[in-house]
């Protein structure tokens, strides 16, 4: 059976009342509408704490006014069910007033590293992701909390937070979890139409014959971040908003692939926002 919690006083008394007990606590924050992403996140949880807490919050602070806060695909029974299945222990679901109660006013704001790629594109969003997870690791109480390298910026803010401010806890992170056919898994694959599924393919592609070039000794950025765009937009529907290769340790454009580096896509499919990366380096399971 699992619990759920709505409020932050029982949260955090539920949590410190496991802590007391000496038992330890993981924990998986999302926005819900679970696929097998998000369900290979919590049996990392399940294995690594005594106790599993996975939030469901749709945080309203990481969306600009142009964006999709309202129509964020939500489904609570399907996202209970699905977390059930995996042994989650505590679902952790807040409402808005409780999370942004009215004279709310305080911000955790991670500097250099968000200020290029989705952080260009979508202005204020890490500031509002930096802040919901603070507000949550404080609610929650976490040992471990995992996050998925899909959201490659998001996951390196978050480690500069949890260092910079001294957070007493690990973060892991977990590779992305992709579809038979490449896509990476994300809740808003559910807007593409069936006809746009091959343009949404693209960027997983042009991942991959990243990866070939560079695996042929190729370092030249420009030319691969060429080759990709141009591949992206042989597809009808796409329309790209990034397409770079940053050094991981400072999110800024590399110009030859030296150290580790991450080329990050984010690409419009018609309406739909997605967005891809992968470590120069690392395995791409396609
Ligand atoms: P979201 O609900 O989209 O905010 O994501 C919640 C967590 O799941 C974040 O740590 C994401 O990076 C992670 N996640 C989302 N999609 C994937 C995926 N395809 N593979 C692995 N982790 C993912």
């Amino acid at each position: 059976m699992i619990q759920i919690i709505e409020t932050v006083r029982e949260m955090q008394t539920f949590s410190e009342s496991l802590r007391r007990q000496g038992k330890t606590i993981a924990f998986v924050p999302t926005m819900g509408f679970f696929h097998e992403g998000h369900l290979d996140l919590m049996r990392e949880g399940r294995k690594r704490a005594d106790c599993l807490v996975v939030s469901i919050y749709v945080n309203p602070t990481q969306f600009g006014p142009a964006e999709d806060l309202d129509r964020y695909p939500r489904d609570f029974d399907r996202d209970h069910r699905m977390a059930e299945s995996v042994g989650v222990d505590v679902i952790y679901f807040p409402s808005n007033p409780e999370m942004y109660p009215p004279h709310y006013q305080t911000y955790v704001n991670v500097e250099e590293v968000t200020d290029n790629l989705c952080g260009l594109s979508r202005p204020g969003h890490f500031r509002g992701v930096t802040t919901v997870c603070c507000k949550l690791f404080n609610i929650v109480k976490p040992h471990v909390t995992i996050f998925g390298k899909k959201d490659f910026q998001q996951l390196t803010a978050i480690r500069r937070m949890v260092e910079d401010l001294n957070m007493d806890l690990t973060v892991v992170a977990m590779p992305t979890t992709r579809e038979a056919d490449g896509l990476a898994m994300s809740s808003r694959n559910t807007y593409l139409k069936p006809e746009m599924r091959e343009s949404a393919l693209s960027l997983s592609r042009s991942l991959k014959r990243a990866q070939e070039r560079y695996a042929c000794g190729d370092r030249d950025a420009t030319s691969i971040i060429e080759e990709a765009k141009t591949f992206i937009l042989s597809h009808p529907y796409t329309k790209i908003d990034y397409v770079q290769i940053c050094d991981t340790a400072t999110m800024k454009d590399a110009e030859r692939i030296e150290g580790i580096c991450v080329m990050a896509l984010a690409v419009r499919v018609g309406n739909t926002r997605l967005i891809d990366n992968s470590v120069f380096g690392e395995p791409l399971e396609l």
